[in-house]
């Protein structure tokens, strides 16, 4: 009989144990958060919006963007899909976001970063909550791109903020579900790509 043995599976269970500690706990929340949309066959695909005048090619590959000492940690993840509610794996995420004062850096990569999504289609980031700055309520900018495929560019928005009403580019389908976790807040939103 040939596939993995029983200590063989023990070992790997144990070690998976032992590697859900309590920092990926808002990892894991932000994963169980209902999916934004929940996704239908057919569904529209994601809102686009403007990219915004801080966009910089080239940021480095990396899943955590937090700094030293930042505050409010935020655990963002969620699922890229087709209009099929099929999961694109390779899917590239690129993040960025004003800092804890509603700056960017536009001379270095502070709170910039891009990911390749997982086989089921997944990503997870982990940084901070961006403040907001003259004119905008807070929200995050993103382009998603599956493997050869075109570039959605857009921008998420956080729940019960005061400035969302007040904010010309803002769209409640848009918005990231969010939860508190022990370690900090954690936020999902699942892309629709306009493929099948
Ligand atoms: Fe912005």
């Amino acid at each position: 009989m040939s596939g993995p043995s029983r200590r063989g599976i023990l070992v790997s269970t144990v070690t998976l144990a032992a590697g859900l500690t309590l920092s990926r706990a808002s990892d894991l929340l932000a994963q169980e958060l209902k999916p934004t949309p929940e996704c239908r066959d057919g569904d529209e695909p994601t809102l686009r919006q403007t990219e915004g005048p801080f966009f910089k090619p080239r940021s480095p590959q990396r899943s955590d963007l937090r700094e030293p000492g930042a505050p409010r940690p935020i655990a963002l993840s969620g699922t890229v899909l087709t209009r099929r509610c099929r999961p694109v794996p390779g899917a590239l995420v690129d993040l960025w976001h004003s800092d804890e004062s509603g700056d960017y850096d536009n001379t270095g990569f502070r709170y910039r970063g891009h990911q390749f999504a997982d086989a089921e289609g997944r990503f997870s980031f982990r940084t901070i909550v961006p403040a907001e700055y003259p004119g905008r309520t807070r929200h995050y900018h993103v382009k998603v791109q599956a493997p050869r495929g075109r570039v959605l560019t857009t921008q998420l928005y956080f729940p019960g903020e005061a400035g969302n009403a007040r904010d010309f580019l803002f769209k409640r389908e848009l918005l990231m579900r969010t939860a508190q976790g022990p370690d900090g807040l954690a936020a999902r939103f699942d892309f629709v790509l306009d493929m099948r």
